[in-house]
């Protein structure tokens, strides 16, 4: 009795020089038509609620605004102007996600083209529901590509946009959960978080560490939902997977699939998902994107030229093409065989966002 009363008071009297560290503060939200969680270590619960109220607040915005079919947002309104031929407005909430997209075109060498909205509208992935029923026209699919809507076409001043070419229309899906995080982790690092784990279902950006430890973080195996390797990541590195396997429709047990070739218009179907690290998440989300249509073939020099290290791309036989960077921080967490193709390294060739800017 009385040892327990002195373990009280002596962790009691520690707490007056030597704050607790808190436990690790979890939620979980729902944004963006996705489970959010947040694991915030070393700091206390209330600041930590606060900080992800706030982050909650700037995901609505983003929501409404970056959207691409939605009525009521900023980019519907731009996408409806451009179509017309007519120049618009444009906030600075959307004009850096409308540089980055140019920047990620430009050195994905277009396999990366946030201005083929109007090629995935048609597709029917316009929609929070999957498309079912008969397949678009071919020919009109294959006539939008080739109208070659490119973010090159665009003039943009501080603020206004306008389009040399009308095919032009948005679609951010594929790098703004990238910039959402950035945002997010920039966000609560302003409110004195140091240490966070922000996790949009397998996309996600961290910040400091887990305590003793770094964030170990899983990554999703697109061929049976589980995970198929983990990695410790620095603090500020972020880990992005692009799947080819959940949002797809099909047609005589063939499966068209939400990433598209800019080139051809039609869904990727050689390639299943591809996973990317960086410490830049918009990068990281649309690097993942683009070497999901480059492909076996061309996913390392694409992945180069974005100024990617680690990235690992798993094609529809099941083989996994990897960089030796990536296979050297990586643990397979999986008893299924695997087929590995080891690509050479792609550090010596790196470069930097600021060394490749037009
Ligand atoms: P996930 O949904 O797994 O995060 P992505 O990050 O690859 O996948 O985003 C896919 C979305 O990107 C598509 O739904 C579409 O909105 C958009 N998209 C499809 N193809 C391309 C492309 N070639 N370039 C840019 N965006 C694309
Ligand atoms: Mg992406």
């Amino acid at each position: 009795m009385r040892s327990s009363l002195f373990i009280v008071l002596v962790l009691g009297l520690a707490g007056c020089f030597d704050p607790p560290v808190a436990a690790d503060y979890k939620e979980t939200r729902y944004i963006f038509g996705t489970l959010v969680e947040f694991v915030i270590h070393g700091t206390d619960e209330k600041t930590a609620k606060q900080a992800i109220a706030d982050v909650d607040r700037d995901f609505q915005r983003m929501h409404k605004d970056w959207h691409a079919w939605k009525p009521g947002g900023e980019l519907v309104a731009i996408n409806a102007a451009l179509a017309q031929g007519k120049p618009h407005h444009v906030s600075s909430f959307v004009m850096p996600l409308l540089k980055q997209g140019r920047d990620f075109e430009q050195k994905s060498g277009g396999l990366f083209n946030p201005a083929i909205g109007g090629v995935i509208e048609a597709w029917g992935f316009h929609s929070d529901e999957l498309p079912v029923g008969m397949l678009p026209n071919l020919a009109d699919i294959k006539a939008r590509a080739a109208q070659h809507p490119s973010m090159n076409d665009l003039q943009l001043t501080d603020d206004m946009i306008s389009s040399r070419n009308r095919s032009v229309q948005f679609d951010f899906g594929g790098f703004a959960k990238g910039v959402a995080l950035d945002m997010a982790v920039a966000k609560l690092k302003s409110l004195g978080i140091r240490h966070a784990i922000v996790n949009a279902g397998g996309d996600l950006n961290t910040l400091g560490t887990a305590g003793e430890r770094l964030w170990k973080v899983g990554i999703r195996d697109p061929r049976d939902w589980g995970v198929i390797a983990s990695v410790d990541l620095n603090g500020g590195e972020n880990l992005y997977t692009s799947g080819n396997y959940e949002r797809f429709r099909e047609q005589d047990g063939i499966r068209y699939a939400h990433i598209i070739d800019p080139r051809t218009g039609m869904p990727v179907d050689h390639t299943v998902s591809a996973s990317v690290i960086h410490e830049n998440g918009a990068l990281a989300d649309a690097a993942a994107t683009a070497l999901i249509v480059a492909g076996p073939d061309a996913w390392a020099e694409v992945a180069k030229a974005m100024g990617i290290h680690y990235a690992m791309l798993i094609d529809k036989q099941g083989t996994v093409y990897i960089s030796p960077e990536m296979l050297a921080r990586i643990t397979f967490e999986t008893d299924k065989k695997l087929t590995l193709v080891q690509s050479r390294p792609l550090s010596d060739v790196a470069m930097t966002l600021s060394q490749t800017r037009h």
